[in-house]
């Protein structure tokens, strides 16, 4: 069977709303080198339990595939003081990850007026995350919209700089958000000045995932829309930079595109068309 075997892996947001078994089979399908998935119903704050047959069949496709965790939608880091679940909820998830051998956890930073308060707060909840259980937390960079925090490297930089155990977090960064926020990556000097920015901060190591998302909306729009690739306001060209970058010759990101007919399919052919041979590898 001939495989393509990407130095660059990409892949998708998958669900496993139909179980690991089905998850695994559409990853194959949409030829995927690495998959992010909600470890729980994202829209709920009920617990989970999966039972060692759920794990079993887990095991089939992160043995195969790796597979990144993104944290449901409803704990707010930021507020871990005003409403407990938001706390318990993270620290659930956590365990969901220990259970299912998910090294990473991509995480929003949460939403709040009070800034300096909500960093604190993001912070915290990580390092109670990171006391708790053996997992890296990779803090996600927003869009700006609303309240959200992470907007840009120094908001991030100063949420890591309060985090004890640094050497288990790290930065997933999201295009459409990084775009919408502010940063207009179209241009090559914005996106070299903030690689630059990170490495003088955070540090460019530790950017260990990629949302690779183009935008609906326009550069600092502060609107959240994510779009197909190279259909957006962010554009083909950004990608075909960001994956030929060689400082990201090893990046692994996914997908988080609308679901929409045949356009995961469509949106992988357009990523992989975009890798000079330089950076990927066939093998048979
Ligand atoms: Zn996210
Ligand atoms: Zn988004």
């Amino acid at each position: 069977m001939m495989r393509h075997e990407a130095a660059v892996k990409i892949g998708f947001h998958i669900s496993i709303a139909g179980g690991f078994d089905k998850a695994h089979e559409e990853a194959k399908r949409l030829r995927c080198d690495v998959v992010q998935i909600f470890v729980k119903n994202p829209r709920s704050w009920a617990e989970k339990l999966w039972r060692d047959e759920d794990v079993e069949a887990f095991r089939g496709l992160s043995s195969h595939i790796p597979v990144f965790a993104h944290l449901s939608y409803l704990p707010n880091l930021a507020k871990i003081d005003e409403d407990e679940r938001n706390m318990k909820g993270f620290a659930h998830e956590a365990g969901l990850c220990r259970r299912l051998g998910i090294p990473s956890i991509v995480v929003h930073c949460g939403s709040r007026e009070k800034k300096e308060k909500g960093i604190a707060m993001a912070a915290r909840a990580v390092n109670e995350v990171l006391a708790k259980f053996d997992i890296q937390v990779l803090l996600e960079n927003a869009s700006g919209q609303g309240a959200s925090l992470g907007r840009n490297i120094p908001e991030l930089t100063k949420i890591y700089e309060q985090i004890e155990r640094k050497e288990k977090a790290f930065l997933c960064l999201d295009t459409a958000h990084l775009f919408q926020s502010g940063y207009d990556i179209r241009q090559k000097k914005v996106w070299n000045g903030l690689i630059d920015e990170i490495g003088e901060t955070i540090g460019k190591e530790k950017v260990a995932f990629f949302h690779l998302n183009d935008s609906s909306t326009g550069a600092g729009s502060r609107v959240d829309r994510h779009w197909h690739i190279g259909k957006g306001e962010l554009g083909i060209e950004f990608f075909r930079l960001l994956l030929n970058d060689k400082r990201f010759a090893h990046l692994a990101g996914v997908m988080e595109t609308p679901k929409m007919g045949k356009m995961d399919i469509r949106n992988m052919k357009v990523m992989r068309s975009l890798l000079s041979p330089l950076m990927s590898r066939s093998s048979s």
